[in-house]
């Protein structure tokens, strides 16, 4: 970003989520509640083969009624470290992708499609990816955002359902269909923060992606 995603200036703020009423979450089971009870059936994951190279599962983080929520791949080291999603350089650059509409990391849901590192931080496989996936819809579910970023391939590919590459898929908004009432959410499928840090030429892209986000979420 060059220094940061927008071409001139902060753009100006969208609407805030809303704030989780003291009532809301644990008394009366809300999204926040939800979110403890997903966790709480992930609880110690040994359902694939990374449950042996990880040090933490990296569940998710962020606003349980987030408006916006960030789909990304899978924990690297920082993450695995720290038990957040993307905390490191890739996240740094998220944050700032985040500010640059207007918002802040508290204000929306980060998570990814794996929960736990993969080693040397190889491409998710389909069992891992399958056996995370009940945990990810439920968590898409609870929050019920009004638009899902996908960040990268993985991330995208796992929304939208399809194997289209991230080249065809950027830029598109596509729909995740999710269960229950409220019909399907908005994607944006968009540059993985990493591909950025490798080629910034591209933030050019995500710019123009997080514009038309930014449009959605004022709706
Ligand atoms: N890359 C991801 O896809 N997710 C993270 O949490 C960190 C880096």
């Amino acid at each position: 970003m060059a220094p940061s995603i927008p071409a001139g200036g902060r753009p100006s703020p969208v609407p805030a989520p809303a704030p989780a009423s003291a009532a809301t979450a644990a008394s009366v089971g809300g999204p926040a509640a939800g979110l403890q009870a997903i966790r709480e059936d992930l609880g110690d994951c040994q359902r694939c083969k990374l449950a042996g190279g990880r040090k933490t599962i990296v569940f998710g983080q962020g606003h349980p009624q987030a408006r916006l929520m960030f789909v990304g791949e899978a924990p690297g080291a920082d993450e695995d470290e720290q038990g957040l999603a993307f905390v490191g350089r890739a996240g740094q650059l998220l944050t700032k992708i985040i500010e640059a509409i207007g918002l802040t990391r508290e204000d929306v849901y980060i998570c990814n499609v794996l929960k736990c590192r993969p080693p040397q931080n190889r491409n998710p496989e389909t069992d891992e990816i399958l056996s995370c996936q009940p945990f990810l819809e439920r968590q898409i579910e609870t929050i019920r955002p009004t638009v899902l970023v996908g960040l990268g391939k993985f991330a995208a590919q796992w929304l939208l359902k399809t194997a289209e590459p991230i080249t065809r898929l950027r830029g598109r908004l596509g729909d995740y269909a999710a269960a229950g009432p409220g019909g399907p959410i908005k994607v944006m499928a968009t540059y993985h923060p990493a591909y950025l840090l490798r080629n910034p030429g591209a933030k050019k892209d995500v710019w123009e992606d997080m514009k038309v986000v930014r449009e959605l979420l004022k709706e």
